[in-house]
């Protein structure tokens, strides 16, 4: 069991609506003050075995969480130092760059939001998954869909591939361990039903398309995906492709 894990297990939390951010820092010395914060989106100043987290005011609530999980991330694993976080070092999910002490706060942050061991009954029943049943569970858990859908893709036993694009049109890629080395190709085929949802701003219903749409490689046309799209509240397009047939994988992985 990971920190967060053993943490929330010690405090005898099971359930995601007793995943009290604020109270549960407070069991570990630390006091949570959401305040208006310039330059930043959070810090935390420790001494000795206490520790004050600010976090912006400004921020949606799931953003919130995060930034406050990810303080205590800094708590856990590099107590005894000062953290001003910006922005751009809090919740980048697929950052290579794992050993650095904002990546190890992600994790944590992740890990106390999303904790694997109350997530994995609800994800081994989803099959490939759909957006519908992962935004049920951001609900459940008060966290993004982005966030969630990310950690279905790590968990689930299924091939499935995540990608996204933002705003300024960059974008990553996470596939499932089920789905191997499999990448999709960078741009959204104009014949998909991804490149309508850019501008539907809501969660399409899941739709078979020809894996020559996402993937150059000869011969795939024969095979068939479960895609679906949503644009997100924080203006994220995001993708979840399914494989459902598992030779594909083995064919082309
Ligand atoms: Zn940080």
């Amino acid at each position: 069991m990971r920190p967060a894990e053993a943490l929330l297990s010690d405090l005898g939390i099971s359930d995601p609506c007793d995943i009290d951010l604020r109270a549960i820092a407070h069991c570990v010395g630390v006091e949570v003050i959401f305040r208006n914060l310039a330059g930043c989106e959070a810090q935390i100043v420790g001494v000795k075995d206490r520790a004050i987290v600010f976090v912006s005011e400004d921020a949606r609530h799931t953003r919130k969480r995060f930034s406050t999980g990810h303080e205590l991330g800094h708590w856990h694993h590099h107590r005894g130092q000062s953290f001003v976080c910006r922005k751009e070092d809090i919740g980048r999910p697929v950052d290579n760059r794992s050993n650095n002490a904002e990546r190890v706060a992600d994790a944590y942050a992740a890990d106390l939001i999303l904790p694997p061991f109350m997530l994995r009954p609800r994800i081994a029943l989803a099959n490939l998954g759909s957006l519908e049943l992962i935004s049920e569970i951001a609900t459940q858990f008060a966290a993004s869909l982005t966030a969630t859908a990310l950690r279905f893709v790590k968990m689930t036993e299924q091939p499935v591939i995540l990608m996204a694009h933002n705003l300024a049109g960059r974008k990553w890629q996470w596939a499932s361990v089920a789905a191997g080395q499999l990448r999709v190709r960078d741009d959204i085929d104009s014949r998909s039903c991804a490149f309508s949802a850019a501008k539907a701003g809501h969660i399409q219903s899941a739709r078979r398309e020809p894996a020559h749409y996402w993937f150059d490689r000869r011969h795939i046309e024969q095979f068939d995906l479960k895609v679906q799209s949503v644009q997100t509240i924080e203006g994220e397009l995001l993708t979840l492709i399914g494989i459902p047939d598992k030779r594909l994988v083995e064919l082309y992985g």
